[in-house]
C-alpha cells in the first residue's frame, strides 16, 4: 500500500491549520450541548492558533438534506427548503451571538456545495472506487416510497433498542443499513415494509480496512483520545462492509451517473465534503487559494464533533478521501461524549434542552458564562452533566469572585491613586519576581491543554492565573499599605496590573466578549505594542508606567437564586408536559362477555359523612347512601382529599362488591375514581346532580 499522506512522523510546524466543527442539522435550533460538545472547544482552539500567528481556516456550515427534514416539512406543511432556510437562519445567527468565529459558515444547499459533492461522486464513479448493486430495499406501498434512515424504524441488531432509526441507532451508536432492522416499521404510515428491487451505490467499506487499520490502529495509538480510538477499533473489529452512498429520494443532490435518476446521494456523504465546499466558498471570497487547507501534507487539519459522528469522520469520510486520491486527512478527531441536563439526556423532541436563543433572552450580555461553564464542565473523557445549581456556583465562586474581583481591584484602585495612570516601581521584592516569572509561564501552560485537546484544563489554568493575581493583591493588601509606603503601593499595583494584562490577552479563546471589554478598559489600543500570547512569555512590561487606563466596569455579576429557581422551574414544566404526552395507556384487559358486565351493580350514591382511618395515610371512612342503603365504605382517597371536602358528593359505586375488612372496619362497596395527569384522584360521578340515590348505571 502507498501512503501520499505522513501520518508516523508527527508535524512539528504545520504551515496551516483546517479546523471543522461539525455541521449542525437544520431541522431544529441549538442547544447547550451542541455547544459543549463542538463548538467551544473547536472555536477556542481556533481562536488560539490564531492569537499565536498562525494561519487558520476554521470551517463550517450547515447539514440541509436528508429524511429528518423531509420528514418535518410534511408534518409542518411547508416545503424542505423552508425548514431549512428557517433553521439555518437560527442556527448562524446563534453562532455569531456566541462568538463562533468561523472563518466561513456555509450551507449544503448552496450551489457550489452541490457541484463539489456532485464532483466528488463523479470521481469516485470514474475511477471505479464505487459497487452497483441493485438490491432488495424497505418499500413502504401505502407511502409509494422507499424507506431509508429516518423513513424506517425498528429493532436495533445490536443493542436490541425498539426505536433504531435505519441507518443509525441513538442508543449504542451504531450505523447500520434499513434492511438489518429487526421488525421495520414505515415511519410515514407505520406500515410493515416489503422488499423492493432499486439500484444503489455502495462505497466498499472493507477495502479500506488495512489502510484504516495502519493509520488509526497503529499510526494514532497514542495521539487520539480513548474514546474516538476504542469505537474505531471496535468498528474495524466488527468488520467493515459496503454502504450504500445514495437514496431513493427527492430531497439533496441527485445521483450525477446513469441510472441515478429519482435518486440522491446519501446525507452522511455530501455532508462531510461541505467542509470542502465551505472552504473553497471562502478561498473564493478572500482571494486566496482553497487547495493547499485540503491537499498540502504541511496542513494539519483537525475534525470537532460529538461522538455520535465518530463513525462518519474517522471511518466513512476518510475512506472517500483516501478513494478520492489527492486530499489530505486529519491529524485528529477528538470527539467529545454527550453532555446531559440536570442529570437527563439532553434531547429536542422533549424540549429537555437550554436552547442558546432562549439563554440569551433570560442572561443577555452574558454568552461569556455560559461559554465558561461549558468548557469547565466539557464532556471530554466521559458524559458530563450540566446543572444550574453548578452554573450559578461557576460563575458566582469563580467568574465574579476570583476574575471579576481581581480585575475590578486592579482598576479602581489605580484610578484612585493614580488617576488611571500605571504607576512606577520601585525594587521589585522577592514576591514580586515570582509572581512574574509565575504568569509569564501561563501561555505556554494554557497552549500545551489546548494543543492537547483538554480545553476543561485549559480554562482551569486561566482561572489559575485570576488566582494568582487575586492572591497576590490579597496577600499584599495594597489598600493597607498606601496608608504606610506610597512607593511600595506603586510596586505591588504595577505588578498586579501587568497580570490583568495578560488576563485580557490569554482570557480572549474562552471570553473571548470579557477579553474585549478588559482590552477596553486597559485601553490596549493606545499600547505600542499590544501584548500578544507569545510575547507574555518574552516582553518585560505589558503595560508600561505612565500608561492611562479607563474607568472600571462590571464584567461579571452575581446569579441570584430566584434567576436559577426560574430556569429550574421551566425545566419541571418540560417534563410535566413531556410526562402526560408519554403517559402509557394501560393495554385492554381480556374480553367480557355482556353476561360478565351484568354482573356488575353499579349505583348513584351520595357520601353522606367521612371520617380519617386512624394510622391509615390513604384511608377515608365513608357513609354512603346508595338508595338500597347506608352503608360503610373504606376508601383510599385520602391523599386526595379531606375528610371535609367529600361530604355531599354524588359518587358512582359498585354495591355488589363482596365486602371485605380493611384495618378492621367491613367496607361494602367500592367508589370508582380515576387519576388526573398529576396523580390527583378524581371521583367517576354523573355529570349531573340531578339523579337520584340508587339509579343503576348500565
Ligand atoms: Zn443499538
Amino acid at each position: 500500500m502507498t501512503n501520499n499522506f505522513n501520518h508516523n512522523n508527527r508535524m512539528n510546524t504545520p504551515k496551516r491549520y483546517t479546523i471543522t466543527a461539525a455541521l449542525p442539522y437544520t431541522n431544529g435550533p441549538i442547544h447547550i450541548g451542541h455547544l459543549a460538545g463542538v463548538y467551544v472547544p473547536a472555536d477556542i482552539y481556533a481562536r488560539y492558533l490564531r492569537l499565536t500567528g498562525n494561519d487558520v481556516a476554521f470551517i463550517g456550515g450547515s447539514d440541509e438534506h436528508g429524511v429528518p427534514i423531509t420528514i418535518k416539512a410534511k408534518n409542518e406543511g411547508v416545503t424542505p427548503q423552508d425548514v431549512v432556510d428557517k433553521y439555518h437562519a437560527i442556527i448562524k445567527k446563534s453562532f455569531e451571538d456566541f462568538g463562533i468565529t468561523y472563518d466561513n459558515y456555509s450551507r449544503t444547499s448552496a450551489k457550489i456545495h452541490h457541484e463539489t459533492a456532485s464532483e466528488f461522486f463523479k470521481t469516485l464513479n470514474d475511477k471505479g472506487e464505487f459497487i452497483e448493486e441493485t438490491s432488495e430495499q424497505l418499500y413502504d406501498a401505502k407511502a409509494n416510497q422507499f424507506l431509508a434512515d429516518r423513513f424506517v424504524v425498528g429493532t436495533c441488531p445490536k443493542c436490541g433498542n425498539e426505536e433504531s432509526y435505519g441507518d443509525q441507532c441513538e442508543n449504542c451508536g451504531t450505523s447500520h443499513n434499513a434492511t438489518d432492522l429487526i421488525n421495520p416499521k414505515s415511519a410515514i404510515t407505520g406500515n410493515v415494509p416489503t422488499l423492493k428491487q432499486t439500484k444503489h451505490w455502495f462505497l466498499p467499506l472493507d477495502r479500506y480496512e488495512a489502510f484504516l487499520k495502519e493509520w488509526i490502529l497503529v499510526g494514532h495509538k497514542k495521539d487520539w483520545k480513548p474514546n474516538v480510538y476504542g469505537q474505531v477499533k471496535s468498528w474495524i473489529d466488527d468488520g467493515l462492509r459496503p454502504r450504500a452512498v445514495t437514496r431513493d429520494l427527492d430531497w439533496g443532490i441527485p445521483v450525477p451517473a446513469e441510472g441515478g435518476e429519482g435518486k440522491v446521494l446519501y446525507v452522511w456523504f455530501d455532508a462531510p465534503i461541505g467542509y470542502i465546499s465551505s472552504t473553497k466558498e471562502w478561498a473564493a471570497r478572500e482571494g486566496k487559494d482553497w487547495e493547499p487547507y485540503w491537499k498540502d501534507k504541511d496542513t494539519k487539519m483537525v475534525h470537532f464533533i460529538g461522538k455520535d459522528n465518530i463513525v462518519f469522520h474517522c471511518i466513512i469520510f476518510p475512506a472517500m478521501l483516501k478513494a478520492e486520491g489527492s486530499y489530505i486527512l486529519p491529524e485528529n478527531v477528538p470527539a467529545n461524549e454527550f453532555l446531559n441536563l440536570e442529570g437527563n439526556k439532553l434531547s429536542t423532541s422533549k424540549n429537555w434542552a437550554v436552547w442558546l436563543p432562549e439563554y440569551l433572552e433570560d442572561f443577555p450580555g452574558q454568552q461569556d458564562v455560559l461559554r465558561y461553564v461549558l468548557t469547565a464542565n466539557a464532556p471530554e473523557t466521559k458524559d458530563n452533566d450540566f446543572t444550574w445549581k453548578d452554573f450559578q456556583a461557576r460563575n458566582n465562586n469563580e467568574l465574579v469572585a476570583i476574575f471579576g474581583n481581581f480585575i475590578n481591584r486592579v482598576v479602581v484602585l489605580t484610578n484612585k491613586y493614580y488617576d488611571g495612570f500605571v504607576p512606577t516601581p520601585s525594587d521589585l521584592l522577592e514576591i514580586d519576581q515570582e509572581t512574574l516569572a509565575t504568569l509569564k509561564a501561563y501561555p505556554d501552560v494554557i497552549a500545551s491543554s489546548i494543543e492537547r485537546y483538554r480545553f476543561r484544563e485549559a480554562g482551569q489554568e486561566l482561572m489559575n492565573l485570576a488566582r494568582l493575581g487575586n492572591k497576590y493583591l490579597a496577600d499584599a493588601e495594597p489598600w493597607k499599605v498606601i496608608k504606610v509606603d506610597a512607593e511600595r503601593t506603586k510596586t505591588i499595583m504595577y505588578v498586579a496590573l501587568q497580570i490583568a494584562s495578560a488576563l485580557a490577552t490569554l482570557s480572549e479563546p474562552f471570553l473571548p466578549f470579557t477579553s474585549t471589554k478588559l482590552k477596553n478598559i486597559l485601553l490596549h489600543a493606545n499600547l505600542t505594542s499590544e501584548a500578544e500570547w507569545n510575547t507574555i512569555k518574552t516582553k518585560e512590561v505589558l503595560l508600561p508606567a505612565g500608561h492611562k487606563i479607563g474607568e472600571a466596569e462590571l464584567l461579571f455579576s452575581k446569579v441570584e437564586d430566584e434567576t436559577i429557581q426560574k430556569q429550574l422551574d421551566k425545566l419541571t414544566a418540560s417534563k410535566k408536559a413531556n410526562e402526560a404526552a408519554n403517559k402509557v395507556v394501560e393495554p385492554q384487559k381480556e374480553t367480557i362477555t355482556f353476561d360478565d358486565f351484568t354482573k356488575l351493580d353499579l349505583r348513584v350514591g351520595t357520601i353522606l359523612e367521612a371520617e380519617k382511618m386512624p394510622k391509615a395515610k390513604k384511608l377515608l371512612v365513608l357513609k354512603v347512601d346508595t338508595g338500597i342503603d347506608v352503608r360503610t365504605i373504606v376508601s383510599g382517597i385520602a391523599e386526595s382529599f379531606t375528610a371535609e371536602e367529600v361530604v355531599g358528593k354524588k359518587v358512582t359505586v359498585l354495591v355488589n362488591l363482596a365486602p371485605r375488612a380493611l384495618r378492621g372496619v367491613e367496607s361494602e362497596g367500592m367508589i370508582l375514581m380515576t387519576e388526573s395527569e398529576d396523580g390527583k384522584l378524581v371521583f367517576v360521578n354523573p355529570d349531573t346532580q340531578n339523579v337520584t340515590n340508587g339509579l343503576a348505571i348500565s
